[in-house]
């Protein structure tokens, strides 16, 4: 049944509402227990990495001869350095390499900024009301840190080529107490969008016109997360360097999307002058990261080639998780007016925005029918999306066939939340 809401008379919604909540109640009565809401890694894409387990094999040296298994070593072991150097593209002196967390990375960063302030400028709590930028819909744990410290947050629209940069140029220039940015810039949490070459030019131009302390936390969590052809993103570094403001970026990845998720290894990467100031904070707290881990890896993936066909087997598991779930979107609402979505070429989601107002009852209506799924809003700053419309679907944890049943009741419930939506205005 193809529902097009806007040009329906009362009477066919009323039909509609009729046929749904039958085939709704129906369905409520199978008791489901599926789940649609966090981009966590199914266990047939962890047990590509299980070689992990044992492959020191008793032999804890780095190449460089460093014996892992003892303290020291903040800036992780160089061979680590260079993964992490690989999956960002940029040199292996300009990387760190940590723990299993590049989000903990980033709360330190943004902790350094906060307490310290980077390479010498005003630590940001010395502000009146220090504030981040923020894509919406973006990643709710980015959000979480800034609402933790007391950091404002401005929203900024994505567009399919990256957060409107008319926008937040107008900002960045306005208030001199915005003094960061979050950006997940390829295959964008939830979006899947990736920033093309004048988004990052004009990201990389912000430096020249910001506060001193500004920083762009680039979370490249997808660099290599490609799942049917190569999306190339452009060198924000590249960019940087030739509109001299290399101090106004910090990026991150991690392995958790690589390997184990729990137990990976996470990078940050800056100028110098960057890694000097987090280095400063974070060598009060820790030794050293888990070196005896990050050779694991280095074993695992001696050669960028090795990881690259590693992360092509995820994606053969991955594909057919993301073809479900828009083969459901196409053939419900290909041709409606009921909502619209991306067609990621990677990353873990698919972010489907329905007409407004109808975010928060489609998620309740899946809910009590068995289907979880990211709450709404949580794409989010403070947990409000002010249209409410935008769901996260999360396809890679769940069997293929749960993840079918789930998508046919997601589906169900856009339909009705969007018909009695329509029936309260009319
Ligand atoms: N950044 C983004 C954009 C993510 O989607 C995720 C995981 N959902 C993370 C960071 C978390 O990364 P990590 O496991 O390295 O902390």
């Amino acid at each position: 049944m193809t529902v097009r809401i806007d040009s329906a008379t009362r009477n066919q919604l009323q039909e509609w509402e009729k046929e749904l909540e039958t085939q709704y109640q129906r369905i409520c009565q199978h008791e489901l227990n599926l789940d649609l809401t966090r981009g966590k890694p199914s266990a047939e894409q962890l047990h590509l990495s299980d070689r992990l387990d044992g492959i020191l094999n008793g032999d804890y040296r780095s190449p460089d001869g460093i014996d892992t298994r003892n303290y020291g070593g903040l800036d992780g072991l160089p061979c680590s350095r260079a993964l992490g150097a690989d999956i960002l593209q940029v040199p292996t002196e300009e990387v760190m390499a940590g723990g299993n967390s590049s989000l903990t990375l980033m709360y330190h960063a943004v902790l350094t900024g906060y307490l310290f302030g980077f390479a010498g400028t005003k630590p940001w709590r010395e502000m009146a009301a220090p504030k981040f930028l923020c894509p919406v819909p973006g990643y709710d744990r980015h959000f979480t840190i800034c609402e933790q410290l007391g950091i404002g947050m401005v929203n900024v629209p994505m567009t399919a080529t990256g957060p409107d940069m008319d926008t937040v140029e107008k900002l960045v220039r306005e208030d001199q107490e915005i003094i960061g940015m979050w950006c997940v810039p390829k295959f964008s949490n939830p979006t899947g969008v990736t920033y093309n070459q004048d988004t990052v030019t004009r990201l990389a131009q912000l430096g020249q016109v910001a506060n001193p302390g500004f920083r762009i936390f680039w979370d490249n969590a997808y660099a290599i997360h490609d799942l049917d052809q190569h999306v190339n993103l452009p060198s924000i570094r590249s960019a940087t360097i030739e509109n001299d403001t290399t101090d106004s970026v910090i990026q991150f990845a991690s392995t958790s999307k690589v390997t184990h998720a729990g137990a990976g290894i996470a990078f940050v990467s800056a100028s110098s002058a960057n890694l000097d100031s987090l280095k400063k904070q974070m060598q009060a707290m820790t030794i050293g990261p888990d070196k005896v881990n990050q050779l694991r890896h280095s074993r695992l993936f001696p050669e960028f080639t090795l990881l690259k066909e590693h992360m092509q087997q995820h994606a053969e598991i991955l594909k057919p998780k993301f073809e479900c779930v828009l083969k459901h979107l196409e053939n419900a609402f290909g041709d409606s007016d009921l909502g619209s979505w991306e067609k990621p070429h990677g990353g873990y989601f698919i972010s489907f925005d329905t007409r407004p107002g109808c975010a928060t009852e489609v998620v309740r209506l899946a809910a009590e029918a068995g289907v979880k799924l990211t709450p709404a809003g949580a794409t989010f700053p403070y947990g409000k999306d002010p249209e409410n419309r935008n769901i996260r679907i999360a396809p890679s944890f769940p069997p293929l066939e749960e993840l079918d049943t789930a998508m046919s009741v997601l589906v169900l419930c856009i339909k009705l939340a969007s018909v009695r939506e329509q029936l309260q205005k009319a």
